[in-house]
């Protein structure tokens, strides 16, 4: 099979053709700037592997500067002078700004990431906005609580009440999967906390961060409240997670990153909260809808083309329906419309890198050679662009390194099980990762009782993929530390002060 993978840049208007064609700069302290040693990089479009745009290679000494303009504009700026209320309107200034560049946002995420320009369009984007509309009403929710004292008699005679606030300077480090997305869901909340920010966006896929600090400073926030530096994770990122002078990191990427971020970040002992890895099980009981399941087991994992962290990438199907399961999700699989983000028609677009392209490639290789079988798919296609098949495996092993390894591409491995017992909870909860999980039955009790049972941050019940900013999303066991959106972000960018006043 061949992919059309002629002139997706020819499809954006001129104005962002422009955008793209000048060297495009970080922001630091306001002002757009070039590395101060000169360099740059070029990013590509996954889909043709042509340049797309250069962008300026931020190294140590840009990290420095940006946390020095954070720092001033956390200690000195307008910044901590702003009212509650008045904060909130800018960030909702921010979603409304994101909504009226929807298309251009869409598209430059389109060509970036590889992704369908209708999804970004349906998805990505709004989200991102959604994400700032929801965190600007907790500017001015964000209250502490009178204590009463017990100890030493101490009852009456002092006043004592807890005062959240802003834990500092934050770093902020997000991957490539949904550029504008995670870039929304780390500055939201941390702008609505008082904080100021360093965001390294990732290598892969710069341009939509670049873009949306061009609307943060529309918006109206203050120089230095938030400075987007661009720039490899080797250098760039690691002199932002070890910088002395930030107060917090907060990472979403690789499990084995993670570990990294960690260690930078321990020598100061510097707050941090994880959004990490999965692998995660979407269990269908042989009482499900099946329909329903095969259609949300398809999206589960085949949404973003298997580059979420949340995918339902292990499937469990009871025995009675596993063919027919297995071969509905293959046959969905096998119609996926296959080609360049920016064509109308396109369902799936390729994986974001080369790199990624030679990881999937590798792993699929893996299983297949350790007998595992592919209902459809099993390898790369085309002869340019990244482009990987849709593909289910059965006959799998539990230690093959397809079942045990995330693989964050498209590719699903289903198992049969005989009864919904403690075996089927042991199987599913038999991974490093603790992220999210799907359960497909219309008995609803017995689903209750075993989501209750399986260790995920998220558990889906007849359905998958459900975001909503108001829901805490993240992981148990190696998947993270801490939750992203909802009122449970809030903790991440918050200390707790205790105040005690002698009121004798
Ligand atoms: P993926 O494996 O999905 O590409 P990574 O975890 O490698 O994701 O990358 C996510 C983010 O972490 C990117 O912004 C990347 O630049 C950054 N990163 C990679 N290595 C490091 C590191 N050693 N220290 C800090 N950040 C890093």
């Amino acid at each position: 099979m061949n992919i059309a993978v002629s002139s997706t840049i020819d499809r954006v208007p001129a104005a962002l053709r422009g955008w793209l064609a000048k060297p495009r700069p970080m922001l630091i302290n306001g002002k757009w700037v070039m590395a101060k040693s000169g360099k740059t990089f070029d990013v590509h479009d996954p889909a043709t592997e042509m340049k797309l745009a250069s962008v300026a290679e931020g190294d140590a000494a840009d990290i420095d500067e940006a946390v020095r303009a954070a720092r001033r504009a956390l200690e000195e700026g307008p910044w901590s002078r702003l009212s509650p209320a008045a904060r909130g309107r800018m960030i909702h200034r921010i979603g409304d700004l994101i909504l009226a560049n929807l298309d251009e946002l869409a598209q430059l995420e389109s060509l970036d990431n590889g992704k369908p320009f209708s999804v970004a369009r349906v998805a990505d984007v709004p989200l991102s906005a959604d994400m700032f509309h929801y965190m600007s009403g907790w500017c001015t929710k964000i209250e502490g609580k009178h204590i009463p004292l017990s100890a030493l008699a101490a009852g009456g005679q002092y006043l004592s009440f807890t005062r959240p606030e802003p834990i500092g300077v934050v770093g902020q480090i997000i991957p490539w999967n949904f550029p504008l997305l995670m870039a929304a869901w780390k500055l939201a909340p941390a702008l609505a906390t008082g904080c100021t920010v360093v965001l390294k966006v990732a290598e892969e896929t710069p341009l939509s961060a670049l873009r949306l600090g061009e609307i943060l400073m529309e918006a109206g926030l203050p120089d230095g409240v938030v400075n987007i530096v661009t720039g490899f994770g080797e250098t760039a990122g690691a002199a932002l997670a070890a910088h002395p002078d930030v107060d917090k990191v907060a990472f979403t990427g690789s499990t084995e990153v993670g570990r990294l971020i960690v260690q930078a970040a321990s020598r100061d002992l510097k707050k941090v909260s994880l959004e990490l890895g999965g692998k995660s099980p979407n269990i269908i009981l042989g009482d499900a809808d099946v329909d329903a399941a095969i259609a949300g087991a398809t999206a589960g994992i085949f949404f973003n083309h298997g580059q979420c962290c949340n995918a339902g990438s292990r499937l469990f199907v009871q025995e009675k329906i596993f063919d027919k399961v297995t071969a509905g999700i293959a046959a969905n699989a096998a119609r996926i419309k296959i080609g360049v983000g920016m064509d109308p028609e396109t369902e799936m677009g390729p994986l974001v890198s080369e790199v990624q392209h030679g990881r999937v490639k590798g792993i699929l290789k893996s299983g297949l050679e350790e007998g595992a079988r592919a209902l459809t798919g099993g390898s790369a296609i085309g002869n340019r662009g990244y482009f990987v098949q849709p593909t289910v495996l059965v006959d799998t092993k539990p230690n093959m390194k397809v079942v045990r390894e995330e693989i964050f591409g498209p590719v699903l491995v289903a198992t049969p099980f005989k009864d919904a017992d403690d075996k089927l909870i042991a199987a599913a909860n038999d991974t490093i990762y603790g992220l999210a999980a799907g359960v497909w039955t219309k008995d609803i009790a017995k689903a209750n009782q075993i989501a209750n049972r399986l260790k995920a941050g998220t558990v889906w019940i007849n359905c998958y993929h459900v975001f909503d900013s108001a829901l805490p999303f993240g992981g148990y066991k190696q998947s993270g530390w801490g939750r992203e959106m909802g009122q449970a972000v809030l903790s991440n960018y918050l200390e707790t002060k205790a105040i005690t006043t002698n009121i004798s």
